[in-house]
């Protein structure tokens, strides 16, 4: 397999392709099952579908591992202690290849949902037929929306401090949002940052007490209460944020020298639109046999899940598609 942890979505889907070719049998003209997506979710229902002898193909998408992959500590999965992000989908990885998942990377362009057989497209020329699909593609982080934060991404905006903390050593950063994904990557930030000020819209957290208990006793963690971002501006790089008291209406300029956002996520769901249901915030509807709209396509984690949102409550759920996924395959006998 290869290593691809650097590929990015922006790039639009130019991945390489590379079927991993530790088995040596060819792939069946009809795949039993393709999971798209390389997250919790996906590499649980790989390791499930593989030892259920259905010799899954995994397309990990250009995030190989999600939004896990991008997070520094974890240690809320049961079982594992702490563990960084990377290495836990390294070793969710492993893990499945072991029972026999095949992984490519690549990026699904095209779902065709008339089937089965359904038939997957990727950017890296494939086409493949599957009798079933297992979903997991996740979400990505919301943009705050505001007037240069995308002409500044990259040169001082980012949503990853754990891929961009280490360049704001002895330097001023300001992170956005009041939930657990904010004031864990403010925590990141102070082993870098001299001061980090976390802008919330609220006078209360969203995030869990250990958390914020932690945040308030962090001597470099400051935070700017019931208050908004309204612009981000700089030449070449962030220098200033334009900031609102939403109870006050006070505005006032910030001198930053990077702003990391962290309000929450969007599902990813743009291969689906007008093919599978979803509700009114994009999220696919599925029932509680992780079942969507379309007889023989499955899905787990976040792509249909705005409530729970954890590692493992998405590596559960891609669990539960994988067995179910393996009792419609019995059942259609495809
Ligand atoms: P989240 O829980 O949805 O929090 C998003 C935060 O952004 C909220 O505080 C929200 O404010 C704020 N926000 C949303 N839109 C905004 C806007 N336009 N402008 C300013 N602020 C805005 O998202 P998350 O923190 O990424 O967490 C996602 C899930 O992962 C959660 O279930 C979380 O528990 C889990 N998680 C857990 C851990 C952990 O346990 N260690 C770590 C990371 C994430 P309001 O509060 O006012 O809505």
């Amino acid at each position: 397999m290869l290593d691809s942890l650097n590929l990015n979505l922006s790039l639009g889907g130019g991945a390489e392709p590379a079927l991993e070719q530790a088995a040596a049998e060819p792939r069946p003209a009809i795949e039993n099952v393709i999971i798209i997506g390389s997250g919790p979710a996906g590499w649980s229902a790989a390791l499930y579908t593989g030892r259920a002898n259905l010799r899954p193909l995994l397309i990990t998408g250009n995030e190989l591992g999600g939004q896990i992959a991008l997070t520094t500590e974890v240690e809320n999965f049961p079982g594992i202690g702490t563990i960084q992000g990377p290495e836990l989908v390294e070793n969710m990885q492993k893990q499945a290849e072991r029972f026999g998942a095949e992984v490519l990377i690549d990026y699904v362009t095209e779902l065709d949902v008339n089937g089965p057989p359904f038939t997957v497209t990727t950017a890296g020329g494939h086409l493949f037929r599957t009798n079933s699909v297992i979903v997991a593609t996740g979400a990505s982080p919301r943009r705050l929306a505001v007037p240069d934060e995308e002409r500044l991404t990259g040169r001082g905006v980012s949503y990853c401090a754990t891929c961009d903390g280490f360049f704001f050593r002895g330097k001023e950063v300001v992170v956005i949002g009041g939930g657990d994904s904010a004031l864990q990557e403010a925590l990141f930030l102070t082993k870098f940052a001299s001061r980090v000020r976390i802008i919330h819209r609220r006078d209360s957290l969203r995030a869990g007490a250990t958390l914020a208990r932690r945040a308030k006793e962090n001597p470099k963690i400051e935070f700017i209460w019931n208050s908004v971002v309204t612009a981000i501006s700089g030449e070449n790089k962030v220098e200033k944020l334009a900031v609102k008291n939403v109870v006050t209406g006070e505005e006032t300029t910030l001198p930053v020298d990077g702003v990391f956002v962290y309000v929450g996520h969007l599902p990813n769901n743009q291969l689906f639109m007008d093919k599978l249901a979803m509700d009114d915030q994009g999220y696919l509807i599925t029932d509680r046999l992780m079942r969507t709209s379309v007889p023989g396509i499955f899905a787990a984690g976040e792509i249909q899940d705005h409530r729970f949102k954890q590692a493992a409550t998405s590596a559960g759920q891609g669990v539960a598609a994988a067995m179910e996924c393996e009792k419609y395959l019995a059942e259609t006998e495809a």
